[in-house]
């Protein structure tokens, strides 16, 4: 089987006064957890730029200083999100500022993610059977869908391809098919427990529905999220079905363990995966699973 690879989903929009005090805002704590996580295991940071009091932070320069820090001092893959500010920006203005990252050696990201259909993204509140908000659709059109495949190939990056149901998965194997999309993809099954409804349940059975509706005959590699819950109670069946894990407290408290640190949870994962006999990836291996061709960015660096 192959190795396993962990990604350190380590802030979203997470903020500390919703429990946990470990969540990193400033590029420079983003870089300290980032380093930390890789040592624990990660083979990947995913993160969102923040702003020192916690807020959303969306320039290009926020990002770009983000990504320099991590990569001068660890060699961890690294996933930014999307540069939106509103959910009805332009797929240029979206995607703008990973491609400007792009060009510089020391700033470039590995991937740039795309998910791969549209969802309503208000908060329900099960408690008062209410919902928060009532007007949040995450719309990804299939043109806009053409526009990223298109713009992250040209910048040499890998697609992070994300799925909240299957009709989602639907359209990578569509995509694929069209070659919009080179193999293997890598493909993010976002269950979302309590609070958003568009994903699968964080259940076996939320789990397995996906992964009935793999693409089979195109290369694939698989990591899951639990957007809004806890992820633990799948781990042991993701590492044993031969998926990856994507975890951190981007998406989840963990009020449970203690409210932990980000590299606390990638530890304990990896020490899992290890207790199930199958090893960690590095990010150098995570790379070579991915076919991310990591000369590429060393031959960046050289050139710079
Ligand atoms: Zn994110």
């Amino acid at each position: 089987m192959q190795k396993l690879i962990i990604e350190a989903r380590v802030n979203e929009f997470m903020r500390r006064e919703e429990g946990n005090p470990n969540v990193p805002y400033s590029p420079a704590e983003i870089a300290a957890d980032a380093r930390a996580c890789r040592e624990a295991g990660a083979a990947i940071l995913h993160f969102h730029a923040r702003k020192p009091d916690g807020s959303p932070e969306h320039s290009t320069e926020s990002y770009a200083e983000t990504v320099r820090l991590v990569r001068e001092t660890s060699d961890i893959l690294v996933h930014p999100t999307l540069g939106y500010a509103t959910l009805d920006d332009t797929a240029e203005r979206r995607l703008q500022h990973i491609l400007a990252m792009a060009k510089t050696p020391a700033t470039s990201p590995h991937f740039a993610p795309m998910d791969m259909g549209s969802v309503n993204v208000d908060r329900y509140n099960e408690q008062a059977r209410r919902f928060e908000t009532t007007q949040l659709i995450y719309k990804n059109s299939t043109e806009t869908l053409f526009y990223f495949g298109e713009e992250i190939a040209r910048a040499k990056l890998k697609p992070y391809l994300v799925s909240w149901n299957i009709g989602f998965t639907r359209y990578i194997e569509a995509f694929l098919e069209m070659r919009r999309l080179a193999e293997p993809a890598f493909i993010c099954f976002c269950l979302t427990d309590n609070t958003w409804l568009g994903g699968h349940p964080g259940t076996l059975k939320g789990l397995q529905a996906h992964l009935d509706f793999l693409p089979n005959n195109h290369a694939c590699e698989w990591t899951v999220v639990n957007f809004g819950g806890n992820l633990f109670s799948l781990a042991g069946a993701i590492i044993a079905l031969g998926g990856h894990i994507s975890i951190g407290l981007g998406d989840y408290t963990y009020r449970e363990l203690g409210f932990p640190t980000n590299a606390e949870l990638v530890a304990r994962i990896a020490e899992m995966a290890r207790e199930l006999g199958r090893e960690v990836a590095t990010p150098a291996e995570a790379a070579a699973i991915l076919g991310i061709d990591l000369a590429h960015f060393e031959q960046q660096h050289r050139a710079a």
